[in-house]
């Protein structure tokens, strides 16, 4: 999933996004061992197969297969729920987590402020 972002960029995002926050805001999670789990968002289920790992910073369904970094989810996210938004920004912010929008809008400006 490595494409128009530079990977500079993505590093420095992913290590400053806290992909469990970001993803808690849409999900609902719980900690099993080293991950988190919850439904997943991108497919009907009952039992959880939506697993989160916050070590790595990626998150991946057993259910669907879905799988990748923070961007892969809110760039999922954005198809699968928001198809009115058209900003995963604004979608952060009006969702319960305001700490989780404070984190991507900090992300979005950590390029300028700390190169
Ligand atoms: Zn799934």
């Amino acid at each position: 999933m490595r494409g128009r972002i530079p990977e500079t960029t993505l590093t420095e995002i992913r290590d400053r996004a806290n992909i469990v926050e970001i993803v808690g805001a849409h999900v609902g999670l719980k900690r099993v061992g080293r991950n988190q789990v919850g439904l997943c968002p991108f497919h009907a289920e009952k039992s959880p197969s939506f697993t989160v790992n916050d070590e790595r910073g990626i998150f991946h369904c057993f259910g669907c297969g879905a799988g990748g970094n923070v961007f892969t989810f809110l760039m999922k996210m954005e198809n699968a729920t928001f198809p009115r938004s058209s900003s995963v920004w604004r979608a952060a912010t009006a969702s319960r987590s305001r700490s989780a929008a404070r984190t991507i809008r900090r992300s979005a400006g950590a390029k300028r402020s700390f190169v």
